[in-house]
């Protein structure tokens, strides 16, 4: 009975132990979060044992995985990318992430990011007919900047057949993954309220944009689930001086004050620790920072958020929700990177992995 007891007690204390850590890292940054193209089918197992041995001990909590039509979609499998997922693979990744508390959310690029340099991705080249500017046309070699201001193709939002099959899309990775997060990009959209559109031309391009968050919004909360987007769209690019790529020249901005405070907000800004979030929760957003490559900023954004969350009014607190670590290669390029400490193209270290690695040193050195 004795030996029982004492058992209980030794159980107790370390559960007061470990309890109370997880609590503050929690209040501390909500989210820890970590960004990455899905891994080819021949990467999964390496992918998945990264999150085991690498994610896992950081304390990341977050899992985005940018998915597109890299996924054996059953609903369209005409959409469906040549090295795609199979269910198997992505289970392999949610079972690491059960193991270890972290929450996975997957990301298909809507609105905009339909094709990349001169490749058309599937959803317009099997559905021309929800392209926002069919007129203009790929480049055999893609350069910028270009006469037809093509950075990507976008699909037309007011198109009426195209959320019929992006929602099946949304629904089915939301099933496989087990989630209830969605992250639907929406950056960088720079073809938006066409003036060739027949259906958009004239329209407010904030109101078009703020009208597909919505859209998406409305449909996911009918499951429970949250959006994310990432949040240059609703930055003004000519007043902060942030421009046309990580802020918006195109009148999409005042969408901030359309769109459901339910929306949590990726912030990425990879040259300079600006102070964007800030904006973010004063209109009652959700803000994660996002990194990329550069090391130090990584770490002055993490002491911005964790400083943001001390100093400001209660209301406020929760809307600093944490940081998140983007990478924008699939993961085995990462991993490739990350263990083979390779340099950046000038031989320095400004890297995404060094970037990874100096964000965690830092979430993990604040006293809790
Ligand atoms: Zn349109």
């Amino acid at each position: 009975m004795e030996k029982q007891f004492t058992l209980l007690l030794i159980v107790c204390l370390c559960f007061l132990q470990v309890l109370p850590a997880q609590q503050n890292i929690d209040s501390l940054l909500p989210v820890r979060g970590f960004c990455i193209g899905a891994p080819k089918p021949k990467d999964v197992d390496a992918f998945t044992k990264f999150i085991v041995e690498e994610l896992a001990p950081r304390k990341v909590n977050t899992l985005i995985v940018r998915v597109d039509y890299a996924y054996q979609f059953k609903s369209h499998p005409e959409l469906v990318d040549s090295s795609a997922l199979s269910k198997a693979d992505v289970k392999k990744m949610i079972n690491a992430c059960k193991k270890n508390n972290i929450k996975i959310i997957p990301q298909i690029n809507l609105l905009g990011h339909q094709s990349w340099a001169n490749e058309t991705y599937k959803l317009l080249t099997v559905y021309p007919q929800f392209d926002e500017t069919p007129y203009v046309k790929m480049p055999e070699k893609y350069a910028w900047p270009n006469a037809d201001n093509l950075y990507c193709k976008s699909y037309c939002p007011l198109h009426p057949e195209v959320h019929k099959v992006v929602f099946d899309l949304v629904d089915e990775i939301c099933d496989v993954f087990e989630t209830n997060a969605f992250h639907a990009g929406m950056d960088e959209v720079f073809y938006l309220g066409d003036d060739k559109c027949p259906r958009c031309s004239g329209r407010d391009k904030a109101e078009l944009f703020a009208g597909e968050v919505k859209l998406l919004n409305d449909h996911l909360a009918q499951k429970n689930r949250q959006l994310w987007i990432w949040g240059d769209r609703l930055i003004d690019g000519k007043t902060t001086g942030l421009g046309i790529w990580e802020a918006s020249y195109n009148n999409t901005y005042r969408a901030v004050d359309m769109i459901s405070k339910d929306v949590v907000i990726c912030d990425w800004h990879y040259e300079r620790a600006d102070k964007t979030p800030v904006y973010f929760a004063m209109k009652g957003l959700r803000v994660v920072t996002c990194p990329w490559r550069m090391p130090a900023n990584a770490v002055k954004q993490t002491d911005d958020m964790v400083n943001f969350r001390k100093e400001s009014s209660k209301e406020m607190q929760n809307k600093f929700y944490g940081m998140m670590q983007t990478v924008w290669s699939d993961a085995g390029s990462f991993l490739n990177g990350f263990y083979s400490k390779k340099k950046d193209d000038k031989g320095g270290d400004n890297t995404p992995w060094n970037s990874f690695t100096a964000l965690y040193e830092k979430i993990n050195s604040f006293k809790l």
